[in-house]
């Protein structure tokens, strides 16, 4: 019955928002009878639960998109580790949503299938890349749906849509079977509308996968188990160049009184530095765009979805392919990661991207030698209108600084909601060392 409502609130709702690009009715039904035939077992604590699947990971024979029309049509013939978990937990996949193309923008205005819209004010744009996985959530149609974040597509539209969203650190969630945008810093996690419904999420999803080279064999504790209330005595820096220039005063003072409640529970709190800041976005751009041309090599339209017609040789066939299956923003990436890894630029950007990267994962190290979390906003706007940021893309990859330090570092970031400026919701970013996503749960739940 559970599934069967879902779908109808779906159906009478998704005209609205706009929110999925694919229905796994016969699927999801289908799941649903079996649980009612064969009973629960004890460790189904998701038994029954509906969730919604960012359209970038692949599910056995139902359309897998990365809302690119190149994989237009395209049925994977297994799903992914993520998928295989929750199953396994009972939970029930019920779509898949949309998000910008191959995950590569802010928006999710990048789809070529849909335009998402934000779910307390339809004007505005849900955030993105993981937008349909966030206003799934917000708008009550899944209790929670994955995304994923490379720069900050979980964090993003978490902040922007009032919900909780989780990226786990860099190998603790199994990545085989996430159609990659940039593998090295790719990460699974859960958006739900509870710190505690997160927790559980994640408990499902973390672990070791064989079949993903960079997971991590890290024991992986009960997320829930510090979800006390207390945050007494916890050490939180707050990093002043996260408060600085290009962030709205507005979202400032919504964060700041989010981090004197905190203050007000019992953590300490003060200020510190992280001074290379200002360059995560410069190497993100480098560094993630090299990620994807090599990644996106694999449509030729050969092996997937969309083909072009009447090709005159193979050669033509690839670039007609490609030429008309991928949108503006995706060629915009081939091209730079193209560039900034030919033998003549080398140096100058890949390599001078990859040392910048490691200043900021040490200058992270330095601050968690003494305290337990950073806290700051998530984005340093609110959501805004369609087509606003699109004239210029430097423009629009600003509004990620605050998000991509935190995958460049792997380590473990949340949005939770602190609060609202002009009716729509503000997110207050929690970030914590590697693997100490308990840490931030505790916080997190305790300001909730
Ligand atoms: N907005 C960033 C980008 O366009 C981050 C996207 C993401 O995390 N997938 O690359």
């Amino acid at each position: 019955d559970l599934t069967k409502e879902t779908f109808d609130n779906i159906k009478a709702t998704d005209d609205r928002y706009e929110a999925f690009i694919t229905l796994m009715e016969e699927q999801a039904l289908g799941q649903a009878q079996n649980l009612d035939k064969n009973g629960i077992e004890e460790d189904q604590i998701l038994a029954g639960i509906p969730f919604g699947i960012k359209d970038n990971m692949v599910t056995k024979d139902v359309q897998t998109t990365a809302a690119s029309r190149i994989l237009k049509d395209f049925k994977p013939v297994y799903s992914a580790a993520v998928l295989e978990n929750l199953e396994q937990a009972g939970a029930i996949g019920v779509g898949k949503l949309n998000l910008d193309e191959f995950a590569m923008g802010s928006t999710t205005e990048t789809s070529y299938y849909k335009q998402t819209k934000n779910a307390w004010d339809q004007t505005k744009i849900p955030g993105g890349s993981s937008g349909g996985s966030a206003v799934a959530v917000a708008a009550g149609q899944v209790p929670f749906a994955l995304g994923s974040d490379t720069g900050g597509s979980i964090r993003q539209p978490a902040a922007f849509n009032g919900i909780v969203g989780l990226k786990p650190t860099y190998g603790r969630v199994s990545r085989w079977g996430l159609i990659a945008f940039a593998s090295s810093l790719d990460q699974i996690g859960p958006l739900t509308r509870t710190v505690e419904d997160n927790a559980l999420v994640l408990n499902a999803i973390a672990g070791y996968d064989a079949r993903d080279q960079t997971s991590s064999k890290k024991t992986v504790p009960d997320f829930t188990a510090g979800l006390t209330g207390d945050v007494k005595g916890m050490k939180i820096a707050i990093p002043k160049e996260y408060f600085g220039k290009g962030v709205d005063p507005k979202v400032v003072e919504v964060v700041k009184a989010g981090i004197a409640q905190l203050e007000a529970l019992g953590a300490k709190v003060e200020e510190v530095s992280l001074p290379h800041t200002k360059y995560g976005v410069a190497a993100y751009y480098i560094l993630g765009s090299s990620e994807a041309s090599s990644n996106l090599q694999r449509f030729d339209g050969i092996r997937y979805g969309f083909r072009a017609e009447n090709v005159k040789t193979l050669e033509d066939l690839y670039v007609q392919t490609r030429t008309q299956g991928f949108g503006d923003e995706v060629k915009r990436r081939i091209m730079l990661g193209t560039y900034s890894l030919s033998a003549g630029s080398y140096d100058a950007y890949f390599k001078k991207a990859a040392q910048v990267r490691t200043l900021i994962a040490n200058e992270f190290q330095n601050v968690f030698a003494q305290y337990d979390l950073i806290v700051a906003p998530t984005t340093p706007n609110i959501a805004y209108g369609f087509g606003e940021n699109q004239d210029d893309p430097q423009v629009a990859y600003m509004n990620d600084a605050l998000t991509i330090p935190v995958n460049l570092a792997g380590l473990p970031g949340m949005s939770i909601n602190a609060g609202f400026v002009d009716g729509l919701p503000v997110g207050m970013q929690l970030i914590g060392n590697r693997f100490e996503e308990a840490k931030i749960y505790q916080a997190a739940y305790a300001f909730e």
